[in-house]
């Protein structure tokens, strides 16, 4: 007899790709106050916060966690600005959630972000630009173990 498992298995047994994903609140949103209504934000859209912790980068960390862009012309303002202030270190955890983080953050530049997205509602311009996320697996794996080279807690 075949079960009704056997029968639907893609509705019954379908799997959810979850992933981890890292951001981070830079600099001025931080010093604007908007940690609160962004972390809102994600939580609204449907993705889980697992891990938030406050740092300063150092020049070190600021030129490591950007080294793809290392040589390119705005690299030496992008260290200066991240290193500026404190910044919030998120690990944002759900279904497809590197690809939907980054379409919640909008457009690297805030004035083409669409409305309703992180960079369109708290940030200023391409320099200060309110959030980072990553942006592939790869991508999210490294980062993920530079914030938090012990792993996340089971919590
Ligand atoms: P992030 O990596 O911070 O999430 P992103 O992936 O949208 O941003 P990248 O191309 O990785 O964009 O650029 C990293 C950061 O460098 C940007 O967030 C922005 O602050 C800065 N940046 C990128 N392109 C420019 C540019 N043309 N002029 C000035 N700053 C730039
Ligand atoms: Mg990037």
């Amino acid at each position: 007899m075949v079960s009704e498992y056997n029968a639907a298995p893609q509705t019954l047994c379908k799997k959810k790709l979850m992933e981890t994903t890292l951001s981070i609140i830079k600099p001025d949103a931080v010093q604007k106050g908007y940690i609160e209504d962004i972390c809102s934000k994600i939580e609204d859209y449907g993705l889980k916060i697992r891990s938030k912790r406050q740092i300063q980068l150092t020049q070190e960390q600021a030129e490591g966690f950007y080294a793809e862009h290392k040589g390119k012309p705005f690299f030496e303002a992008l260290i200066k600005y991240m290193t500026s202030g404190p910044v919030q270190v998120l690990i944002i955890q759900g279904e497809d959630a590197i690809s939907r983080y980054r379409f919640l953050m909008g457009n690297t530049n805030p004035k083409e972000a669409n409305p309703g997205t992180l960079r369109h509602d708290f940030a200023q311009s391409i320099d200060a630009n309110a959030v980072h996320g990553s942006d592939s697996i790869e991508s999210a794996a490294r980062e993920v173990a530079y914030f938090f080279p012990q792993g996340l807690s089971s919590e």
